[in-house]
């Protein structure tokens, strides 16, 4: 004897936001054999319909974001859920509610409380296909009723985004204001901090007692590379202010792009020499006459090769090339370092991302996995888009056994007329 396949569970997708009329439909057909799939709002609907393609769909008409009758009618319009059974679940059945029900393109009507015992043979006939639309009196009138209440949402909707955008708006300028002041407010005393640190560390009296106290210069140096430090993030979180709120002007000139790089890679020459990081780099050979801002490129790369050589374990290898075509020019800088996962490669030129855990924080930046603020890349990526170019990153994903590493791609083209002003990047946001 051939025992034939079981079939296959039926899928009902019920559309509710209550979870007692949820829970006493699982509790009717589960038993039964039905797989259930819950949804609490309109959109959840949408995205569960197209996501588990289900057999039937159950529809409560008053939703928190959409009402059964617009899913309903969003869903119709895809090809798939033409002709699918989507059977009204719904205690509005006055006449006006329930003639909009019907002309929104349900297929069936069930009025609310549920009746326990006729439900699983109603859910039955309308998977076989079974219809038992109630004629709707004035369809003309249902229409007309439908149409004003769909508008009214979406008017409705509109204001409420308009007012709410219009909110974001205002919080924004108090946001920027906030960081301009907070980062001038912080520079001042910092610079004191600082000056005084520079004296200390020469100062005869502190030299003295470092003769006999060795770890009174450690303080010392600690205390100011820390300020430094800080003094470094202010400048970036100031950077960031200054692109998102247009302030930056592109000083185009015309620039040898080997110098560029030459003056990005110096400021972090003596991290790699003290980590026996090998930075492979020729400063001959590479475009001379490029119209860019020579300050604002040194900048964005100087973010890249300092994290290719912050997530580089010592002994490891930055190369920096470049491929000249007939209208552009890549500078490809390659790590041996830690890898980017893959998941993440997107996000890594967003502002204020950063996904290293902060256990690996360093208070210096060019430590192996030292922590930043996650604001390079996204000055990076304004200043490079601001000249017409584009900038991406391939890994293989992150492995700190294996250290599969990452290259950075950076295209910024020959003929670049540039802009004046560099533009406002839409994701990104300073402080939150
Ligand atoms: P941060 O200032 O924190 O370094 P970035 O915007 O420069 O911020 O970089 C964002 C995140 O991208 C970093 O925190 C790091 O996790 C990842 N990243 C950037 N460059 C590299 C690289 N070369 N190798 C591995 N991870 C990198």
């Amino acid at each position: 004897m051939t025992l034939s396949p079981a079939p296959k569970p039926k899928k009902i997708l019920y559309i509710e936001d209550n979870p007692s009329n949820a829970t006493l439909v699982k509790r009717i057909l589960q038993p039964k054999g039905y797989t259930i799939i819950i949804a609490e709002t309109g959109l959840k609907g949408i995205d569960a319909a197209l996501e588990h393609k289900p057999d039937l769909i159950l529809m409560d008409i008053n939703l928190p974001d959409m009402s059964g009758r617009e899913v309903t009618t969003r869903l119709r319009a895809f090809e798939q859920f033409r002709d699918m059974p989507i059977v009204a679940l719904t205690a509005q059945t006055d006449d006006k509610q329930r003639a909009m029900t019907l002309i929104s393109g349900v297929s069936g009507f069930m009025a609310k409380p549920i009746d326990v015992a006729s439900f699983p043979k109603r859910i039955a006939f309308y998977l076989e296909g079974g219809k038992d639309l109630p004629k709707v009196a004035n369809p003309d009138e249902a229409r007309r009723n439908y149409h004003k209440e769909l508008t009214e949402h979406l008017e409705k909707r509109l204001r409420d985004l308009e007012a709410a955008n219009s909110k974001l708006r205002q919080l924004d300028v108090i946001k920027d204001d906030f960081i301009k002041r907070t980062a001038h407010e912080l520079r001042t005393p910092l610079t004191i901090i600082y000056g005084y640190g520079r004296l200390l560390q020469t100062a005869p009296p502190v030299h003295q007692l470092t003769q006999t106290n060795p770890e009174v210069g450690a303080y010392v140096d600690a205390l100011v590379e820390s300020v430094e430090r800080l003094h470094d993030v202010i400048n970036e979180i100031f950077t960031v202010y200054r692109l998102t709120t247009g302030q930056i002007e592109l000083n185009l000139a015309q620039s040898n792009l080997g110098e560029i790089v030459q003056y990005a890679l110096d400021d972090f020459k003596q991290a790699a020499q003290q980590r026996n990081v090998n930075v492979e780099f020729t400063r001959e050979g590479w475009p001379t006459k490029l119209m860019v801002d020579f300050e604002l490129l040194r900048l964005a790369l100087a973010n890249v090769i300092g994290n290719a050589i912050k997530f580089t374990p010592d002994g490891g290898k930055v190369s920096i090339n470049h491929i000249e075509t007939s209208d552009t020019v890549k500078i490809i800088v390659h790590d041996s370092g830690i890898g980017i996962p893959i998941e993440e490669q997107h996000r890594i030129f967003d502002s204020f991302y950063s996904f290293e855990k902060t256990d690996h924080h360093s208070t210096s930046k060019t430590a192996f996995r030292g922590g930043g603020l996650g604001l390079g890349l996204s000055i990076c990526r304004s200043i490079i888009e601001a000249h017409g170019g584009k900038i991406h990153v391939e890994s293989q994903g992150q492995d700190v056994e294996k250290m599969p590493g990452s290259t950075f791609h950076i295209e910024i083209p020959l003929t670049n007329r540039g802009q004046t002003q560099v533009p406002v990047a839409t994701d990104v946001t300073p402080v939150q």
